[in-house]
């Protein structure tokens, strides 16, 4: 095209990224001076359709470039930073990340900005200072230890403290406006300061052991470039301690470091350990801050205020001006991968961000994943082994109990049972381990065999009995009253069918009326503080069982646990999914983590039907990373992911023909985009059809050559989403964690 333009006035331009579905950037119009002004990587105010919209600039145009005068260009609104707030560094990383997953641009780059700045918020907000008014005021705050507490920490800042630091030291907001109305305290306004705060050690390294040099040294070795390690350990072989001398090193150049740990990890005592060691600025950021709690975190990570930024997945998409290293810890964990919208996953957003900003990659865990070990086969990771346990700990032996010939109370074992009761004996804790909440996941009639079933989906309800009676569906939420005799014969015996925690809990108390069972699930801990107190009873040294659902098998530290139960690992491995038997391995491995933490040695029941099958044994009589290789092995004979990459598409409306109609047709195009060599499989209803009242299908796309194959889907999905009708959603899910 020919500048058309070129002895008018020059036309200044910025490419903005706006937060709407669309998978393009707009161009926007603005003066001479905004121009001047503007940056790369800041945001304007701009009005799109109807709507008053805040997006950011990806580029600005040279006022020669072509202008294709079918286009009406609108001028901003307002810009409203004087700088970028967003690095050119971040900008590749959210071009790439929504050119990689085929998600709209405008979205991406916003779920890497805080809310309020989404909002269009000005970014110099002000800061809460603390400050003591009063500092002869024991008396006034004898009756409260909390009080006490925060009275202590801010008399030890006598020109004043910020609320974050405050927070970050254990002390609540609301203890601080307790002593303000008490006149002890009180809250200043000022503007934040964001100049960097030095860093220095706040704790002795231990003494590494020599696998642990080997690991530190290997990837000291590679700092200011990309390499990505794995660092392969047993729970408690001291993985952390290796990230913290790593961490040591490169925040001695003056660097950034970026943690990410799972969702259920982000843990008081997973921060303690790295405030313990370091005395610098670290920032939090997880899904529990307020707005603007937020927004300070964000802030300490974008203008280098923080050396240290540890949190959760969306953290990865932080900017941060001297990152020099990333650690992923627990890679394997499930909640690295976003499941709806934009359907990243932080560990390969992580890789990739590692290979832009020049800086080494960990990642960490005590079962890493096939990707992960795929990639170590194929050169692009180098992998580090940690296989002692530090200190006096001993690895727990696995048995497994099988539930075909095996005596049982109430659905456990009474060999497991006697096992249990010698170590309560001892004042040992046990930990049970079900992954299924409620009462029981059946409801059945004992005459007709009429089963409870939620009217929305495919799915059985689950019995609940606190805090009532009732029914409640785990897949829409749907809860019912509980039918006093069965709808289909009227006959009045309704039994509860197969365990719940709460059922078994109900048992275990009835077993063992001496001993406390504390239960540890989304039930039981809902309430805002009970996961503590049940964490902190669980750190004395009294006997008794812990029973819980996944939440209880992620990194915490049980130090008097001996034996780890786990009552049924048949649903993970009967799972039609390609990854059900490595989830239930990395479960197994990682639940029987917390068995012998201390000084005595640990053991683990795992109860099955089936103890002949073949992975578990391999798990069983050799370990995680044997199980892996013949993971890897049977994955490379099926040539699943890993070995070929892979696309879902998600189709959900009001009736499965239409899904099934809409999908064909779009699966034959596909077939004739020539020499593309990819797999179709499916349309097939979803495992659970209907789900809330829609019905759900998929099909899958595989490729041996990832390039070719995201080439090939763009335009077609861009297509599809055009010509759907519009009751009915599609989502695309590239390098899907599940194919089913
Ligand atoms: P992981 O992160 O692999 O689960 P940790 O780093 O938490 O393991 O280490 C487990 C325990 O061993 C911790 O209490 C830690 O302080 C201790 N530890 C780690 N490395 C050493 C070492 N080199 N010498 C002594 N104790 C160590
Ligand atoms: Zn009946
Ligand atoms: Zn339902």
């Amino acid at each position: 095209m020919q500048a058309s333009n070129s002895n008018s006035a020059p036309i200044y331009r910025v490419r903005v990224a706006v937060p709407v579905y669309l998978h393009d950037c707009f161009d926007y119009s603005l003066s001479a001076e905004q121009y001047q002004q503007a940056e790369a990587g800041a945001r304007v105010a701009v009005s799109f359709g109807r709507q008053h919209l805040v997006g950011v600039i990806m580029e600005k145009l040279a006022p020669d470039a072509p202008l294709d005068p079918s286009i009406k260009l609108k001028a901003i609104t307002e810009l409203l930073d004087e700088r970028a707030i967003l690095s050119p560094k971040v900008l590749t990383l959210v071009t790439w990340a929504a050119q990689y997953y085929q998600f709209p641009i405008g979205e991406v780059v916003h779920s890497a900005l805080p809310a309020l700045l989404r909002q269009g918020k000005p970014y110099n907000l002000l800061a809460r200072m603390w400050k003591l008014l009063d500092d002869n005021a024991e008396a006034k705050v004898k009756r409260s230890e909390r009080q006490q507490e925060a009275y202590k920490i801010l008399k030890l800042h006598p020109s004043g403290t910020s609320e974050n630091i405050l927070n970050l030291a254990g002390v609540e907001t609301a203890t601080l406006k307790a002593l303000e109305k008490k006149e002890i305290c009180t809250c200043v306004l000022e503007t934040q300061d964001f100049s960097p705060m030095p860093v220095s050690l706040a704790q002795m390294p231990l003494t590494a052991n020599e696998e642990q040099k080997h690991a530190i040294n290997s990837i000291v070795k590679t700092r200011g470039k990309y390499q990505a390690f794995l660092l392969d350990g047993l729970t408690g072989s001291g993985k952390t301690e290796v990230y913290l001398q790593v961490m040591q090193e490169v925040l001695k150049q003056g660097k950034q470091v970026l943690v990410l740990v799972p969702e259920i990890g982000l843990t008081p005592q997973t921060v303690s350990r790295f405030q313990s060691r370091f005395h610098c600025n670290i920032a939090l950021l997880h899904s529990g801050l307020n707005d603007s709690k937020r927004l300070q975190a964000w802030q300490a990570a974008e203008t280098g205020k923080a050396s240290i930024v540890l949190g959760t997945r969306s953290a990865i998409l932080t900017p941060m001006p001297n990152l020099g290293l990333i650690i992923l810890d627990e890679e394997h964990d499930l909640s690295f991968k976003q499941q709806e919208g934009f359907r990243y996953h932080a560990r390969d957003v992580a890789l990739y961000r590692g290979h832009l900003e020049q800086c080494p990659v960990i990642l960490g865990s005590a079962t890493p994943s096939i990707d992960s070990y795929a990639l170590v086969q194929h050169g692009k990771m180098r992998v580090l082994e940690l296989n002692q346990r530090a200190g006096a700990a001993l690895m727990p032996k696995i048995h497994l109990l099988d539930l075909k010939i095996a005596k049982k109370q109430h659905g456990i074992s009474e060999s497991l049972l006697e096992e249990m009761k010698k170590r309560l004996e001892k004042k040992e804790q046990v930990l049970v381990f079900l992954n299924r909440r409620g009462y029981a996941p059946v409801l059945i009639c004992e005459s007709c065999a009429w089963q409870a079933k939620c009217p929305h989906c495919d799915a059985n309800f689950t019995v609940h009995r606190t805090p009532y009676q009732h029914l409640h569906c785990h897949h829409c939420g749907t809860i019912h009253r509980m039918p006093e005799h069965c709808p289909q014969c009227a006959h009045k015996e309704l039994k509860p069918l197969g365990m719940g925690t709460a059922k078994v809990e109900e048992h275990l108390n009835e077993l063992f009326p001496d001993f406390d069972v504390i239960r540890v699930d989304r039930d039981s801990t809902s309430r805002v503080g009970s996961w503590q107190k049940i964490y902190d009873k669980i750190q004395q040294s009294e006997p008794a069982i812990l029973l819980g659902t996944q939440m209880l098998a992620k990194g915490h530290h049980f130090p008097y646990v001996t034996l780890v139960a786990i009552l049924d690992i048949d649903s993970g491995l009967l799972s039609v999914d390609f990854r059900a038997t490595e989830r239930t391995a990395q479960l197994v491995v990682q639940v029987a983590g917390r068995a012998g933490r201390g000084e005595r040695k640990g053991d683990v029941y795992l109860q099955t039907l089936r103890p002949d099958h073949p992975l578990l044994n391999t798990l069983v009589k050799e370990d995680y990373r044997q199980f892996a290789k013949q993971t890897l092995k049977e994955r490379q004979a099926a040539m699943m992911p890993p070995f070929r990459y892979a696309a879902l598409i998600r189709c959900e409306s009001k009736e499965q023909q239409l899904n099934t109609d809409f999908l064909q047709h779009h699966a034959q195009l596909l077939r004739q985009s020539a020499e593309l060599n990819v797999d179709i499989w499916g349309p097939i209803p979803a495992p659970m059809e209907r789900k809330a009242g829609r019905y759900q299908s998929h099909m899958a796309l595989l490729s041996p050559d990832r390039a070719r194959l995201h080439f090939y889907i763009r335009n077609w999905w861009q297509n599809m989403l055009h010509s759907k009708p519009s009751s009915m959603k599609l989502t695309l899910d590239i390098d899907p964690q599940e194919l089913s």
